[in-house]
């Protein structure tokens, strides 16, 4: 994991994705993200050709959704990100995207959640796939001002 600011980051790089909606959104606005995913997710982005607005990248272990976690989840690790489904609905195109090359995906109604977190590379099980239950939120609006 690599830790990124403001002004650190690589707007070249990550055209599509800004610091803001990366960094976490517990209240402390730091950022460490993982290389390799977030190129993944440029690349995803770039293939669909379609806008991924991020409603939970990095998460610090205060984060009140880690906060109650026994073990640190994908997104602590920087290789997580939750994206909301396209306005345009449940885009089956969106969703067979990312399955192809996230090996850990979750769905909810409002976001998708995908990381790359590999068998073996954590105390996380992989390939995994879930669902979340209707009321999961893991996204407070006014928690995403941004500064
Ligand atoms: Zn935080
Ligand atoms: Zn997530």
């Amino acid at each position: 994991m690599k830790e990124f600011t403001a002004d650190t980051w690589p707007s070249d790089q990550l055209p599509n994705f800004s610091f803001y909606e990366m960094r976490c959104k517990c209240g402390c606005g730091t950022c460490f993200l993982d290389d390799e995913f977030m190129e993944m997710l440029q690349e995803v982005r770039n293939d669909l050709g379609c806008p991924l607005v991020v409603t939970s990248g990095y998460r610090c272990k205060n984060h009140p959704i880690e906060k109650k976690k026994v073990t640190p989840g994908a997104h602590s690790f920087g290789q997580a990100a939750d994206i909301k489904w396209p306005s345009g609905g449940r885009d089956r195109k969106f969703l067979m995207e990312l399955v192809t090359w996230a090996p850990g995906i979750g769905v909810s109604q409002s976001f998708l959640h995908i990381d790359t977190i590999y068998e073996g590379d954590t105390h996380l099980s992989r390939p995994a796939f879930w669902i979340y239950p209707p009321s999961f939120q893991s996204y407070v609006p006014s928690e995403d001002r941004r500064e």
